[in-house]
């Protein structure tokens, strides 16, 4: 049975504004990371969980317990914010020791509680340092100790890094998901950044106007996109218009790209012409030849192990991910597709 079980939830701020019919359901232990643009949604979803905002609609059970009307302190959960909103004129014990407090837990109790959350973050000893001392890192960790100090049932953290400079975040979001697995606390994290959603999701739920377009573990949303919103939200793509030829059964699928065909392992879709999303790790580069997709390599972009290319053809721009001494710029090259790395949607009325 899910740990945690989300049905139907619903909040109306205005049309396309707030969260529709949401449902899904985690397993206890698991991290389920809140993916979408800026406006999606995410951050009242979060808020719905955490009982700070009143559903129009819907459920929502913890370890078969529904708590859709209990106030936010009586569902037991910790909450990180964005901006951590740490207790600047506490020192770091105090902040810790916030929530403990409101349960009613003192004395030696509360000296032990608090010292081991901020060992679970490794911050054992901090206790009298000032907030105010701390570099970023050290004070989204007060954060989560002290969302962590009363034992939530779950955690839920909303962009919890988007206040780090680049360099720390990469590295506190390694040690965030060790600290989560370790814990073993079942997590909703809200983040913008589908890299930061991939790394510490183990389930993915992309939201897209207040609405879920699909949830699943990361190499589902990657591999199978459920809609062309997905697959151009969720890594790397280039987008062509391609005419359908045989309007087969595939796959395979014959398309018509700047005069060439490919038979692409991708199902068909009603219309004649259809948006076809190319991975960049879905073409090979070749030297040019009669029946290949040919073009000009406009830009090289060197990342180490391999680089990207991008290629001017006739059917457009197609971004390649290849070694590096696979092509040089301002060179004629031929493009051969993969056997994978190919999505096709109908095209969107407008
Ligand atoms: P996200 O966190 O994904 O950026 P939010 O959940 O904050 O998105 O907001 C979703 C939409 O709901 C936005 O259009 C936002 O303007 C709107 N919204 C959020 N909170 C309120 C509120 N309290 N009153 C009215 N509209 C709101
Ligand atoms: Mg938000």
């Amino acid at each position: 049975m899910p740990y945690l079980e989300v049905s139907g939830l619903t909040k109306r701020y205005r049309a396309e504004a707030g969260v529709f019919g949401l449902s899904l359901a985690l397993e206890r232990g698991r991290i389920l990371a809140l993916l979408g643009p800026s406006g999606s949604g995410k951050t009242t979803t979060l808020r719905l969980l955490g009982g700070f905002e009143v559903p129009d609609d819907g459920r929502i059970l913890v370890d078969g317990e529904d708590v859709t009307r209990l106030r936010p302190e009586a569902r037991r959960f910790g909450m990180v914010f964005q901006h951590y909103a740490l207790f600047p004129h506490l020192d770091v014990g105090e902040n810790v020791a916030f929530g403990l407090e409101a349960l009613g837990i003192g004395g030696p109790e509360l000296r032990e509680r608090v010292a081991e959350a901020l060992a679970l973050v490794d911050l054992a000893g901090f206790e009298r340092r000032r907030v105010a001392e701390l570099s970023g890192g050290q004070q989204q960790r007060v954060a989560l100790a002290r969302a962590l100090a009363p034992r939530p049932r779950v955690l839920l953290l909303d962009e919890p890094l988007s206040n780090l400079d680049p360099a720390l975040r990469e590295r506190t979001r390694r040690e965030l998901r060790r600290l989560i697995r370790r814990v073993g606390i079942t997590t909703v994290i809200v983040t913008h950044e589908q890299e930061e959603a991939f790394d510490l999701g183990d389930v993915i739920a992309l939201l897209e106007r207040g609405r879920l377009v699909q949830v699943g573990p990361p190499e589902d949303l990657y591999t199978r996109p459920a809609a062309a919103f997905v697959a151009g939200f969720v890594g790397r793509a280039s987008v062509l218009e391609v005419e359908l030829v045989d309007g087969g059964r595939g796959p395979p699928t014959r398309v018509r790209v700047g005069g060439v065909l490919w038979d692409l392992p991708v199902s068909p879709v009603p219309g004649r012409r259809a948006r076809l999303y190319i991975r960049p790790e879905a073409i090979e580069l070749v030297p040019p030849a009669p029946g290949l997709l040919a073009g000009r390599v406009a830009d090289r972009r060197y990342t180490g192990a391999q680089a990207y290319f991008l290629i001017a053809t006739a059917a457009g721009e197609i971004e390649v991910l290849a070694a590096p001494d696979a092509a040089r710029v301002d060179t004629e090259i031929g493009l051969r597709p993969g056997r994978s790395g190919f999505h096709l949607f109908p095209l969107e009325a407008p």
